[in-house]
């Protein structure tokens, strides 16, 4: 009688995850289970969108949303980033200490380098892009911070370099929240909070943070020593630092 129970028991778990699996496969979201659909083929669209081969893509793909939920919640994206800081903080060890003139720096991102937008973009099944739901979700200035960035932050200050946090928020709209958030997340010390200023807005993050960085070396004299982001376009353009460094983000693509 009980082997009959579980036997029954099981064929119903079985057909449960089958079914799970199939939904999985037709694109919906999926939160309790590792990823159905094609987890090699959104492996691939993973590495083309870290390897920046594939670009201006709007939002994640519906057969890879549960995929790359799996991905950001379950522990592979905080080992990525924990080795990235890694990285980072080996490279940084290398050429310091930093300079007694006081003019050796980093820059640092913001959204999902320093801060994590992952609730967020979970709420809304990595969907597209939405200015004013974003912006409602900034202002509230409850981004978890990314523990290896932290750390990395308090290392490259520990170094003597000065470290400047370049976003491409609106400043206007989001300098008190976000300031509140990065010193609630452990971001305390930066030299310099730089946001997009009125003059910027409707600009690409290339050509903003490249301008940014430009007054930093060619008016302020500083030497950017590296620099990292979550985005391409956080690292490419003019004064991009003497090194590069890019820390996974699967969720969306900022030109
Ligand atoms: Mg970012």
């Amino acid at each position: 009688m009980v082997a009959l129970g579980l036997r029954r028991l099981t064929l119903l778990v079985v057909v449960a995850l089958l079914v799970l699996d199939e939904q999985a496969a037709d694109g919906a979201p999926w939160q309790f289970w590792p990823p159905g659909g094609d987890p090699g083929c959104c492996l691939s669209w993973r590495v083309m969108v870290e390897a920046n081969n594939a670009k201006n893509w709007r939002a994640v793909p519906a057969r890879c949303v549960g995929y790359v939920w799996a991905y950001m919640a379950w522990g592979q994206y905080g080992r990525d980033v924990s080795a990235a800081a890694d990285e980072i903080a080996a490279y940084a060890a290398s050429q310091a200490p930093a300079g007694q003139d006081g003019l050796d720096a980093w820059v640092m991102d913001v959204d999902d380098t320093c801060l994590s937008n992952l609730p967020y973009y979970q709420a809304k099944q990595f969907g597209p892009y939405d200015p004013a739901a974003f912006k409602a979700w900034a202002s509230r200035g409850i981004c978890p911070g990314i523990p290896p960035m932290v750390g990395l932050f308090r290392t490259l200050k520990a170094g003597g370099f000065r470290v400047f946090l370049l976003t491409g928020r609106d400043e206007e709209a989001l300098s008190a929240s976000t300031a509140a958030n990065l010193a609630a997340a452990g971001f305390a010390g930066y030299d310099r909070l730089i946001m997009r200023s009125a003059g910027y807005r409707g600009q690409s993050s290339v050509v903003f943070k490249s301008a940014v960085r430009r007054r930093l070396v060619e008016e302020e004299g500083y030497r950017i020593r590296g620099n990292v982001g979550d985005q391409w376009s956080d690292l490419q353009g003019d004064y991009a630092g003497d090194r590069v460094f890019k820390v996974p983000n699967p969720m969306y693509f900022v030109p």
